[in-house]
């Protein structure tokens, strides 16, 4: 019916279905087209057999959809009378083009509804029980990229690599040389490193280590993209470490 048309962005979490919310599950249920990027769990998809799915991912070097043809293809729809719904990895306001879609569709008179996800930063992060932030001890968190729009390492790395801040990189696997190279010139060999390939899936890979070892270590264990790049002394500030330096509260 033309007119009832709306549109609905979700994040879907970092990767295990069940860590999508209440209210994004209720959102892909009510779907007639769902366009979905290559990091969202193809599972979530089946909770809405009825309706039409597009995978629109892009992945390294095989662009199924540019980022126009999406836009267009949301409009049409919408126009059309659909609920669309974007499905994107994470959260949708974390690297995920949100902000070029919501213009777009705003463009066309079309309001968009987001439904927050989380983010793979925080959500990965929160499992392997590292702690982002810590009272008194990691005070920021600096969420930046391995690859900007020109293809990049962000210039941020060079900022965040001064800080205290525990810096986590996304899109940083093509690039872990050079952020090797530039963390290095601030900070010590031993400073350390997680890298978290394909968090909260069966199919995890996880290593530790820390900046001086980083890229031989990322290829000794074959580690690849989509991964998380952890830096800080939170990664070695965990349970493990916990329960083997401090000591345990008791129970009255
Ligand atoms: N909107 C997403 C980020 C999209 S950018 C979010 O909020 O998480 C894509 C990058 O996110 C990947 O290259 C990788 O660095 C990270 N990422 C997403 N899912 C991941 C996962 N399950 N494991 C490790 N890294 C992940």
């Amino acid at each position: 019916m033309p007119g009832k048309g709306m549109l609905s962005l979700v994040g879907a979490g970092p990767g295990d279905p069940d860590l999508i919310t209440v209210k994004g599950l209720r959102v892909i249920k009510d779907a007639d087209l769902i366009l979905y990027d290559a990091l969202v769990n193809k599972q979530l998809l089946d909770s809405n057999p009825a309706a039409e799915k597009h995978d629109v991912g892009k992945r390294k070097g095989q662009h199924t959809y540019s980022q126009t043809e999406i836009n267009k293809l949301i409009v049409y729809n919408v126009e059309k009378g659909k609920h669309v719904v974007r499905l994107k990895g994470g959260d949708v306001s974390v690297f995920a083009r949100a902000a070029e879609e919501i213009e777009y569709a705003s463009f066309f008179g079309i309001q968009t509804q987001v439904v927050p996800g989380i983010s793979s930063y925080s959500g990965i992060a929160a499992q392997h029980q590292i702690p982002l932030t810590r009272r008194c001890e990691h005070e920021s968190i600096w969420v930046t990229t391995g690859h900007t729009c020109k293809g990049q390492i962000s210039e941020d790395i060079k900022h965040a690599a001064k800080s205290s801040a525990t810096i986590v990189i996304l899109m940083g696997m093509t690039k872990i040389k050079d952020i090797q190279t530039e963390l290095l010139k601030y900070k010590s060999e031993d400073y350390p490193v997680a890298i978290v390939q394909n968090g909260t899936l069966p199919n995890e890979k996880h290593h530790i280590t820390n900046l001086g070892n980083l890229v031989q270590d990322v290829l000794k264990h074959n580690l690849q993209s989509p991964a998380l790049i952890i830096v800080g002394y939170a990664v070695v500030d965990n349970v493990c470490k916990l329960v083997s330096t401090k000591s345990i509260p008791q129970l009255a």
